[in-house]
């Protein structure tokens, strides 16, 4: 489980979120939905602890995470662009996040393995991102957030640097990796149709507040104001 209790953050004098409230269950796909510089990626990025809090309280689990820093969360994240690592293979990529713990190097290989066949990237374990294709790097961004078996995954528009048809493609895989490892998950988007396919819940936000919560059905049939109604596309 993640909670957010009153978060608040601000730039300068600048509020970019405001007030959060927002607890997603365990195992629960909830996709932060809402137009460009509502602060959806702040709002991850807090609770990777990347960003600090303005005000208020991140938990995850049982444990109060607002002062944590983000090795200590347990939480894997994708970001829009990958940030893979260009200078280092896929394979490296991988285990990058294995080697900062110090494990023994089979036990490395035998993780890395594991992640690989899941992804099926069994085949580019030795390739660099450049010479990856857009589906194969996204996939490497992934396995990196998934190797430590976070209780809480975090992926930021993922789909973004996709075209078109990857991008149904991979909205498919990411379903199906979810129904079989059933992470809880925040998925930041601002595609309606994304939100709607993937969401068990949706959060609706502009302007650094949210502004509704609830099923893709409970959204588009009963959106709680004309800014909901109108993002969505709903006939109400
Ligand atoms: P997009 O869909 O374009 O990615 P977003 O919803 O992810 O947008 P954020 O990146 O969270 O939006 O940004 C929210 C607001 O906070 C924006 O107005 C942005 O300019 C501002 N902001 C984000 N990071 C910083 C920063 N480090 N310093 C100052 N302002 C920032
Ligand atoms: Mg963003």
């Amino acid at each position: 489980e993640v909670r957010l209790e009153d978060v608040s953050k601000a730039y300068g004098g600048q509020t970019v979120v405001e007030n959060l409230h927002l607890t997603v269950a365990e195992g629960e796909f909830v996709v932060l939905l809402g137009p460009s510089g509502c602060g959806k990626s702040t709002t991850l990025r807090m609770i990777a602890g990347l960003e600090t809090v303005s005000s208020g309280r991140v938990v995850i689990g049982e444990t109060d995470v607002t002062l944590a820093s983000p090795s200590l969360r347990n939480v894997g994240m994708v970001f829009q662009n990958y940030a893979l690592f260009p200078h280092m293979s896929a394979f490296d990529n991988l285990a990058f996040g294995l080697k900062a713990k110090r494990l023994p190097k089979a036990q490395i290989a035998r993780r890395v393995t594991e992640v690989a066949q899941m992804l099926e990237l069994e085949d580019v374990l030795r390739v660099r991102p450049k010479n990856l294709s857009g589906g194969q790097r996204q996939r490497v961004a992934l396995g990196r957030a998934l190797i430590r078996k976070p209780s809480v995954f975090l992926m930021d528009e993922p789909l973004s640097n996709l075209d078109a048809n990857l991008r149904d493609h991979v909205r498919m895989e990411l379903a199906s990796l979810h129904r079989n490892l059933k992470i809880t998950t925040l998925y930041v988007t601002h595609d309606q149709g994304e939100a709607m396919t993937l969401a068990d819940r949706v959060v609706v936000m502009s302007a650094g507040r949210i502004r509704q919560i609830g099923t893709p059905e409970e959204i588009y049939n009963e959106p709680a104001d004309t800014f909901v109604a109108h993002f969505i596309g709903s006939p109400g």
